[in-house]
């Protein structure tokens, strides 16, 4: 078959380095580069080091709102389905880029095939909600983290086909934990060590484009133990400069803001952390994976199963709230919650069986 996967962000270059090759064994893979992310840092890293075959077309299409962004992604989405008539379109996650994708796809005719399928927040003001239910119903094929997910998408009701696959993250997460655990030069570099500081990353939009909830932000960090390392997300450094915080968050002792880290070194700095304090999807998850301790800065969380299971505690900016959860005794616990590492090789199996039944 012909597969035709649209990514654009940092996490989904992420999650297709663990597939593209994969499926490139069994397929013809056209890979398109929406542009969402077009920061160095945010996107040509995870090619270099993750091995992801480089975008067969760019569209160059970051900035703007969402609306603005999805609508412009789908204009250019169009003729590109028409010329490559694929026989099926790969989206990933839930970004302004998956929902492009799929709808120009399920538009055009051709089968959608969503991995990270059926997560819920439940809460439709996150952007990211909205992309994730309507990619879910555009989908003929829904490849799932968790049962959890599953489940959430049998009680919408979708038309697609659901699969249980594991989580494609925790895949890159695993193939690398041996060098993130050995290799800790960037502790070095930092000037921390194992276990006794905090790596903080934000950059949701419900935590960032608002100056009062970035002001109570920057309160939280100075509020908790340092050292803290916090890359800075290129839309958070932008928010902190607009609202006039960026130097004050930079004069807080302790604190060491960086530009965002190529995987390798933020996956080494994130497993000797003593907690990770994020609003990040997929660091939450990586925490867990890593047993380390997470403090979500929102107020609820699509991967419940870490709060479940007691390493991830939500705070949303609630100061007290944030250091009562890092004084929080481990857990005893640490079940295996997003698979075993082989999600990919599933997902390939599954989108093998969509060519079998006839894709179109
Ligand atoms: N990440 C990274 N460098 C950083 C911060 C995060 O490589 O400085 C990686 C992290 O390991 C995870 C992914 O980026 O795999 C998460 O992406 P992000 O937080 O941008 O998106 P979300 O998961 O919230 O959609």
């Amino acid at each position: 078959m012909k597969i035709l996967t649209v990514v654009g962000n940092r996490p989904q270059f992420i999650k297709a380095a663990a597939v593209s090759g994969l499926l490139r064994e069994h397929h013809e893979e056209v890979l398109v580069h929406t542009g969402q992310h077009y920061d160095d840092s945010l996107s040509e890293v995870f090619f270099s080091e993750l091995g992801l075959a480089r975008p067969d077309r760019e569209l160059g299409i970051g900035g703007g709102s969402n609306t603005s962004q999805t609508a412009r992604m789908l204009a250019a989405l169009e003729p590109l389905l028409a010329v490559e008539q694929p026989d099926a379109a790969l989206v990933y996650g839930d970004t302004n880029s998956t929902l492009a994708g799929a709808l120009a796809a399920a538009q055009a005719q051709v089968p959608v095939v969503h991995v990270e399928a059926g997560m819920r927040s439940f809460e439709r003001m996150m952007p990211e909600e909205v992309n994730r239910i309507l990619s879910d119903h555009l989908s003929a094929l829904l490849l799932c983290s968790s049962d959890l997910a599953a489940k959430n998408l049998n009680a919408e009701s979708v038309t697609g086909r659901v699969e249980v696959v594991g989580d494609v993250m925790v895949d890159v997460a695993m193939r690398w934990a041996a060098r993130a655990r050995e290799d800790t030069s960037a502790l070095a570099t930092y000037d921390v060590e194992p276990g006794a500081y905090v790596l903080v990353t934000a950059h949701r939009a419900g935590n960032v484009d608002n100056a009062a909830r970035l002001d109570m932000l920057v309160k939280l960090v100075r509020a908790l133990p340092v050292p803290i390392i916090f890359p800075l997300h290129p839309r958070t450094r932008t928010r902190l400069q607009e609202y006039g915080l960026l130097d004050e968050l930079d004069e807080i002792d302790g604190v060491t803001l960086t530009e965002p880290f190529g995987y390798f070194e933020f996956s080494t700095l994130l497993t000797h952390a003593r907690a990770v304090v994020t609003d990040s999807g997929g660091v939450q998850k990586e925490a867990y994976l890593a047993s380390v301790p997470c403090v979500t800065l929102r107020v609820s969380t699509e991967w419940v199963e870490t709060v479940e299971t007691g390493w991830n505690t939500l705070v949303d900016l609630d100061p007290p709230l944030a250091l009562a959860a890092l004084d929080r005794p481990r857990p005893a616990g640490h079940p295996q919650l997003y698979g075993d590492g082989h999600a990919a090789e599933r997902c390939v199996e599954a989108i093998d069986a969509l060519s079998a039944g006839g894709a179109r």
